[in-house]
C-alpha cells in the first residue's frame, strides 16, 4: 500500500494538520541530507504546512554546515545550534520552544526511526490521543542493548503504571497542548510519557519500523542505564509527591524511626529488667542509628514542603477545555444616586471606577 493509499485509509477526511518535525543532531553529517529528502517528501503529503527543526546539540563533525546546506534549498527549515553538547532533552526542548504548528513530531538523526511512518503516528493522534509513542518491536540495535531495554522498559512500566514497551523510542508525536506543560530537562526525554500521563493527557503506542544505524555511532552506552534509574526516581518522586513530599520522606523516615524505637525499646528492655549489659551490643548502634535517620527523613520531608511551597511554578492541574467567558454585561447604572441614599442607606449597586470620588 502506498503512503497515499494509507493515508486516505487511515486519516479519512482529517484536515492536513500543522506539522513541525524536531530533530536532535548529534555529529550526523552522513544522515542528514537523506532524512531531509524523505521528510520533505512524506510531509508535503500528510501536512497542509510543515517545518523541520534540526537542533544542532554541538556536534563536532560538519553536521552544522551539512544543515545550513539543506536550509539554502529549503527555507522551511530552521537550525538551532548549541555552543556545546547540552544532551537529547536540551535538544528536545529548545525544539519544541521553537515549534509552531499544532503537531509536533520527533525522531532521531541518525535515520533509524522511518520518515515514513510518521502517518501512523498520524492517524492515532487523530484517533484522539494526545501523544503517541513508537514502538520498535524490532529493534534493529545489538542485543544486549535490546536486553537492557527489555529490563528498562518492563521496570518503568511497573513503577509508573503507564503501559508502553518503548519508553525510550525517539520517534514520537504530539499536540502541541502536551508540550506547552511539560518542562524537558537534565535526562528526562525518557519519561515524557509518564510525565504527560501524569497530568492526565492520553498517551497512545504504534508499532513503528527501526532501521539499523548505517553512519556514525550510538551516542548512549551503559551508563545510561545507570542514570536512567536515577532519573526515574527523580520523576516518580516528582510526579507524585511533588505537592506533597512529606508524604514520601514521612513514610520512610517513620519507619526507620519505627524500626530504631523498636531495636532499642527491646535492648532498654533488657537492660531493665534483666539487668543485661548494653556496653558490648552492636545492636545498640544500629537503633540509635535507625532513630536518628529516621527523625532526619521527617525533617527532609518537612524542608521539602516548604521549599515546594516557596517555589511552586508548574500548575499542578491540567486543563482540557473551558468554556469560552460570555461578554460580561454592561455595567449597570447606580440604581440609585449617591445623592439620593439617606444617610445610614446603602445604595443597591455600586459602580467601581478608577479616580470615582470615594
Ligand atoms: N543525540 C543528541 N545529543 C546527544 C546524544 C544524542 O542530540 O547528546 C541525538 C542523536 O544525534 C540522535 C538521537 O539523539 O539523533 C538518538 O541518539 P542515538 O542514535 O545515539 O541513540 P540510540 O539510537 O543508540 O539509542
Ligand atoms: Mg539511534
Amino acid at each position: 500500500m502506498n503512503v497515499k493509499h494509507f493515508l486516505c485509509y487511515t486519516l479519512g477526511p482529517m484536515k492536513s494538520p500543522s506539522i513541525s518535525v524536531v530533530v536532535p543532531v548529534y555529529n550526523e553529517q552522513k544522515s542528514l541530507e537523506e532524512l531531509h529528502a524523505r521528510l520533505r517528501a512524506i510531509l508535503a503529503q500528510v501536512a497542509s504546512r510543515s517545518e523541520c527543526i534540526f537542533v544542532d546539540d554541538g556536534s563536532r563533525d560538519r553536521s552544522y554546515r551539512v544543515l545550513q546546506q539543506i536550509r539554502q534549498t529549503d527555507p522551511t527549515v530552521r537550525i538551532i545550534r548549541f555552543r556545546r553538547n547540552f544532551g537529547k532533552s536540551a535538544a528536545l526542548s529548545a525544539g519544541f520552544t521553537a515549534a509552531r504548528c499544532d503537531l509536533v513530531i520527533t525522531l532521531d538523526g541518525d535515520l533509524q526511526d522511518l520518515p515514513e511512518e510518521i502517518p501512523k503516528l498520524l492517524a492515532m493522534l487523530d484517533q484522539g490521543y494526545d501523544l503517541v509513542s513508537g514502538w520498535r518491536s524490532q529493534r534493529q540495535d545489538p542485543w544486549m542493548k535490546r536486553l537492557a531495554s527489555r529490563l528498562y522498559n518492563f521496570t518503568t512500566a511497573k513503577l509508573t503504571g503507564v503501559r508502553l514497551h518503548d519508553f525510550n523510542c525517539g520517534f514520537k508525536g504530539y499536540r502541541r497542548e502536551v508540550l506547552d506543560e511539560l518542562r524537558v530537562y537534565g535526562e528526562r526525554h525518557r519519561y515524557i510519557p509518564v510525565l504527560a500521563s501524569y497530568r492526565g493527557f492520553r498517551i497512545g503506542e504504534v508499532k513503528v519500523e527501526h532501521a539499523p544505524r548505517r553512519y556514525g555511532q550510538s551516542k548512549f552506552g551503559w551508563d545510561r542505564f545507570l542514570g536512567g534509574f536515577f532519573t526515574l526516581l527523580t520523576v516518580i518522586l516528582l510526579t507524585r509527591y511533588t505537592n506533597r513530599p512529606l508524604h514520601f520522606f514521612g513514610i520512610v523516615g517513620l519507619i526507620t524511626a519505627l524500626a530504631g524505637l523498636a531495636i532499642d525499646g527491646y535492648l532498654a528492655i533488657e537492660r531493665l529488667l534483666f539487668k543485661k549489659w548494653l556496653g558490648d551490643r552492636p545492636l545498640l548502634l544500629l537503633g540509635t542509628l535507625l532513630l536518628i535517620i529516621g527523625i532526619q527523613f521527617i525533617f527532609f520531608g518537612l524542608l521539602a514542603e516548604m521549599i515546594a511551597a516557596t517555589y511552586r511554578r508548574e500548575r499542578d492541574y491540567s486543563i482540557a477545555e473551558s468554556t469560552p467567558s460570555a461578554e460580561l454585561e454592561p455595567e449597570q447604572e447606580a440604581a440609585v444616586s449617591p445623592d439620593s441614599v439617606a444617610d445610614g442607606e446603602r445604595p443597591k449597586t455600586l459602580r467601581f471606577s478608577r479616580g470615582s470620588e470615594d
